[in-house]
């Protein structure tokens, strides 16, 4: 079928939850992907920041495909070896000491907020149960995650919301701290905010958030579902911060493209979760396990973090030199292959335009153009993508 008979039939079955542009992909490789009509896209969302190593990268496929031969699923009444050893990995290589798997981000954050609270209660009491969260944060689409989402076009529509939820302006140190109550019992945030416009805090902020976290016995939870896995050219995010959380979560990027999620928290936080507390039936199962292990090995055996900094650097300066030739950039930030570039315009017509000219961007936030390319992209790719933008940009400008 081409493109226009499967866009008939989406329209037909599926539920209209998204946006979707008429676009088709149905095969990828590395920074590439081509539609139903066989046209060819340069990719700079990677899947939104899941296709960290590309599209069917040899080492994934390898992983699923042997996997898949030998057991794809069991269940979690069982040891996982896959598990075992992809928690090993990750405990090596952040704070943490215990892993929890589960399916997507919103459910890592779920399970985030589920041991705040019952750490909390066990160690405080049954009043101590809020968590303050950033305007402008992402934290998942379910209802626990949404009431935490400091967006009003999340949340609208489901009333009533969960409980238990503050918001306070991103980056505020005096904000945050006039926050805490006698109730609070963690404090959630992105270390860099994806979906709210890649906004970037200053590394004081995070000095600071450890500091009221510690001298209010709060836990910190970080949800590094966007910024996690090698995107902003260190493992995890908050290892530019110098602050490490009691609480992290993972997802997108985490197993190449098969859907994961992750919670990981210090053993005594961990300890709050005991057998029947909390749970999930394909969480962390034989073989999306098999492709994270092959993700994170990939990322730290091909020297992707380097390689993320450095294409990372490149990809800022070559924005940077757009924002001075065109007044409607207001400004360019990022860390490593997670970049925003904010126009003084609505951003979505630049989207359809890169369509048409065969590479794949993306807006957040209505202004913001997010570039969250998979960490293996080339200079001749972002040349040709800054080729391409910069004829775009013209257009919009005339
Ligand atoms: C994407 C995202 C989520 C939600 O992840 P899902 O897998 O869609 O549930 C949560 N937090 C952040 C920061 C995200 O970017």
């Amino acid at each position: 079928m081409n493109s226009e008979q499967w866009i008939q039939k989406s329209d037909t079955y599926i539920m209209k939850t998204y946006g979707r542009f008429p676009l088709v992909p149905v095969r990828g490789q590395g920074c590439r992907l081509w539609d139903a009509d066989g046209k060819e896209y340069l990719d700079f969302l990677g899947g939104i920041a899941v296709n960290n190593l590309g599209h069917c990268h040899p080492r994934v496929v390898a992983a699923l495909q042997q996997q898949a031969a030998e057991l794809i699923h069991c269940s979690n009444l069982y040891q996982i070896p896959q598990q075992i050893e992809l928690a090993e990995l990750l405990c090596e290589h952040s704070f943490a000491d215990k892993a929890f798997f589960c399916n997507s981000g919103a459910e890592a954050n779920e399970a985030a907020i589920k041991l705040a609270r019952k750490y909390s209660r066990d160690n405080y009491g049954v009043q101590r149960y809020e968590i303050i969260t950033a305007t402008e944060s992402f934290h998942g689409r379910t209802m626990a995650t949404v009431s935490a989402t400091g967006q009003e076009k999340v949340q609208r529509f489901f009333d009533p919301l969960l409980h238990g939820f503050s918001h306070v302006p991103f980056n505020d140190v005096e904000a945050l701290e006039a926050a805490v109550t006698p109730a609070t019992c963690a404090i959630m945030l992105e270390p860099i905010q994806g979906e709210g416009g890649v906004n970037i805090p200053t590394a004081e902020y995070f000095r600071e958030v450890r500091r009221i976290c510690d001298q209010n016995n709060l836990l910190l939870i970080f949800d590094e579902v966007q910024v996690g896995m090698g995107r902003t050219g260190k493992l995890f995010a908050y290892e530019h911060f110098n602050c490490a959380p009691d609480i992290m979560t993972l997802a997108k990027a985490l197993a190449g493209g098969a859907p994961i999620g992750a919670m990981l928290a210090r053993n005594e936080v961990a300890a709050a979760f005991s057998p029947g507390t909390h749970g999930s039936t394909f969480g962390g199962n034989p073989l999306v396990c098999a492709a994270a292990i092959a993700t994170i090995r990939t990322i730290l055996e091909e020297n992707l973090l380097a390689h993320t900094v450095e294409m990372g650097g490149f990809l800022l300066a070559e924005l940077e030199t757009l924002a001075k030739k065109y007044p409607f950039v207001q400004g360019v930030r990022g860390i490593g292959l997670m970049i925003g570039m904010s126009l003084a315009l609505p951003a979505a017509g630049i989207v359809t335009k890169g369509h048409e000219r065969g590479v794949l961007l993306n807006v957040v936030h209505d202004t913001v153009l997010r570039f969250v390319p998979p960490l293996i992209v080339t200079q001749q790719d972002v040349t040709q993508m800054i080729t391409i933008l910069d004829c775009i940009l013209a257009e919009v400008e005339a």
